[in-house]
């Protein structure tokens, strides 16, 4: 995943009709393709839940490496408090179903004039947005599913630290197990 945004189309759309289209002047042969857009504060959205997801994320791995790094069961008291924190509820991940989110449009590879045309219900309304390809979105809602996944694993490992007490004489047999889990769970 690159911290690159996806390229934003600026579209007119009619709000009767859902036919859509730009200004651009075509430069000869058109060659289009279909394609499918949604409004960009779609894309926005998506982005906002996958920066804070990645934090947490960031911050678990990070958890993680400490309790890797622990010698001693005493050590592991320190990394109780951490684990609690890390276990703050976190948004329910945005649902993208693809294309069917989309309106479908046709885009010339070669001068970018876009064509949606729909038979018109009276006298057009447009408005101007932006928009950017279901593509960029799907994307996006992949590895939010990737980081959530991820964050499962790890918050279910910072849960069993937080909150377990080991039986006299078995606190090291614990922390070694919490370490190996640990350890499976960062390397991945
Ligand atoms: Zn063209
Ligand atoms: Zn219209």
């Amino acid at each position: 995943m690159t911290d690159e945004y996806p390229e934003t189309l600026a579209l007119w759309r009619c709000i009767g009709c859902g036919a859509m289209g730009n200004a651009a002047e075509c430069a000869g042969s058109c060659a289009f393709a279909k394609s499918f857009v949604v409004e960009a504060a779609r894309y926005a959205d998506l982005l906002e839940h996958f920066d804070a997801l990645r934090a947490r994320v960031e911050a678990l791995r990070s958890w993680a490496l400490d309790l890797c790094a622990t010698e001693g069961f005493s050590a592991l008291a320190g990394l109780r408090s951490g684990a609690k924190t890390l276990l703050a509820p976190v948004a329910a991940p945005p649902l993208f179903a693809g294309d069917e989110e989309g309106a479908e449009i046709w885009r010339c590879a070669t001068c970018g004039q876009v064509e949606a045309f729909r038979d018109c219900l009276g006298v057009c309304i447009r408005r101007s947005g932006a928009f950017v390809e279901t593509s960029d979105c799907a994307l996006l809602a992949d590895e939010i599913a990737r980081l959530e996944a991820e964050r499962r694993g790890l918050a279910a490992l910072a849960r069993q630290v937080a909150w377990s007490s080991p039986k006299p004489g078995q606190g090291e047999a614990m922390r070694l197990a919490f370490r190996r889990e640990a350890a499976r769970l960062v390397v991945v």
